[in-house]
């Protein structure tokens, strides 16, 4: 017998990474819409709405017949109100799993960020398995920690398996945000002065290779739960080996 076709969902997928895994599950033929708060592209089912509106999401989910969620949706790092992160990223988070488990969809792929685990010091060798620091840098990290733990702990619960990925620095094509920001430091002229000695380090993945991770994690998560365990940690090394 075939097996059911997935069908996709990406949550965000009018941003910058979810543009990408957009285009990444159409290359290789996958059903896939779109939800998100503005629409920026055509040439894809679009659905309007905002995710901490859960019975849009329920009507969305189920209208669409969708069996995996990649939720990449956030505020962008940098807003006047931290009270936006909360409600976007803590609030939306929880009502994603809800409306997805009411809906009976089966996966839920969620985009975090390596800022989960920076308190403002150095970050060396830390892996998934380091806790989240007592106080966060601030609160979009923190807000990112607690919609990261949401989804973790929902892995394995009302016929829904979890994962999430935690990228750093994002660069690529369609990038809002980091190149943005170098140029305006440099239209600012501050560009004579070096932070540390020469030596630090900063994660940047290319949002090409990010999509590719969000597609391979969706797919490794039809094996059931592990047992005694609420959550499997996907480590970088089984990513690297898929
Ligand atoms: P982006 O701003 O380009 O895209 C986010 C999308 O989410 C936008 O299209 C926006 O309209 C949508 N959105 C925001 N609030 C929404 C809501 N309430 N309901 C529905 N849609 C909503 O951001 P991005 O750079 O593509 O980031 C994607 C994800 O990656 C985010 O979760 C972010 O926290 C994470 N991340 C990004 C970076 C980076 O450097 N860009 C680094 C680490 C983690």
């Amino acid at each position: 017998m075939t097996p059911k076709k997935e069908v996709y969902l990406v949550i965000g997928g009018s941003g910058f990474v979810g543009r990408h895994i957009v285009e990444h599950l159409l290359a290789r033929g996958d059903i896939v819409s779109v939800f998100d708060i503005v629409q920026r592209h055509h040439d894809v089912d679009f659905c309007s709405g905002d995710i901490t509106d859960e019975s849009r999401l329920l009507e969305v989910f189920t209208k669409t017949g969708t069996t995996c969620i990649i939720h990449t949706a956030s505020p962008p790092h940098g807003a006047k109100d931290p009270s936006i992160y909360y409600k976007v990223n803590v609030d939306g988070c929880k009502a994603v799993i809800s409306a997805a488990q009411a809906a009976g969809v089966q996966k839920l792929v969620y985009t975090s960020s390596a800022g989960v685990v920076f308190d403002g010091g150095d970050v060396v060798n830390l892996d998934e398995r380091a806790p989240f620091p007592e106080k966060s840098f601030d609160a979009y990290n923190d807000s990112k920690a607690q919609g990261e733990k949401l989804i973790l702990e929902a892995n394995g619960k009302g016929g829904l398996l979890t994962v999430a990925l935690r990228p750093a620095g994002i660069f690529g094509e369609g990038d809002r945000q980091m190149m943005v920001g170098l140029y305006q430091a440099y239209q600012r002229g501050q560009t004579h002065f070096q932070v540390g000695d020469n030596n630090n380090l900063f994660d940047y993945t290319y949002v090409g290779n990010l999509a590719r991770a969000h597609l391979i994690a969706a797919d490794k998560l039809s094996s059931p739960p592990l047992a005694n365990s609420s959550q499997e940690t996907l480590t970088t090394d089984s990513l690297k080996a898929a």
